[in-house]
């Protein structure tokens, strides 16, 4: 960065490049529209990531993103409690939701194997879905990973270590019309509709 970019903006340009979608340069760019927005509305931002930190929390049933918790996906009581939906992220899980097609538990894992990036079998956290199956009220886990090659991997890792953990359980996925490659956010409401409609056993 230019020597002479006053060492404040600096500090800004390098945290806002760290952002996805924004390199140095387009970092540069928001951190000047910053300068040129009100104080008052500035301060708003910077409270707003402030209180994400303060009033944000992992849900401890499910893992995702709540203001309480357990969130209100895992508090509603008109739910079923016997199928559990493990997808990969959050924001898989609210794409899957907002279709209003699956109305069980979710989890969300957190991660794939990817042992290129060192994401191996013990960095993959699923400490927390072995302590909702020992519950024993899950008979039905559905893997919606999506269809990448790291989702297939860790996909037979989780039907192997339920299958020997909990073998009453059964382990199914969406069905293999997803095209290859494709994550579960990414998908139309149709398509993921189906998809769960015609899960397939994952033997
Ligand atoms: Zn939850």
């Amino acid at each position: 960065m230019n020597k002479r970019i006053p060492e404040p903006l600096k500090a800004l340009v390098e945290q806002l490049a760290r952002l996805p979608g924004l390199g140095p340069k387009s970092a540069m760019r928001a951190a000047m529209a910053l300068l040129k927005w009100p104080e008052a509305e500035t301060r708003r931002l910077g409270r707003g990531i402030h209180d994400l930190r303060d009033n944000l929390h992992l849900c401890s049933r499910c893992g995702g993103l709540s203001s309480t918790d357990p969130c209100p996906v895992c508090a509603d009581a008109e739910r079923a409690r016997d199928t559990l939906c493990l997808v990969t992220e959050w924001d898989s899980m609210l794409t899957l939701d907002e279709g209003g097609f699956y109305r069980g538990q979710y989890m969300i894992l957190g991660g794939l194997l990817a042992p290129l990036d060192r994401m191996d079998a013990e960095s993959l956290d699923t400490d927390r879905l072995v302590r909702r199956l020992e519950e024993g009220e899950i008979a039905e886990l559905i893997l919606a990973l999506g269809a990448t090659l790291e989702a297939e991997n860790t996909a037979t890792f989780i039907r192997q270590m339920v299958g020997k953990r909990f073998p009453t359980v059964r382990v199914s996925r969406l069905a293999q019309g997803i095209p290859l490659g494709a994550e579960v956010k990414y998908m139309d409401k149709e398509t993921l509709r189906q998809s769960l409609q015609y899960r397939q056993d994952l033997k």
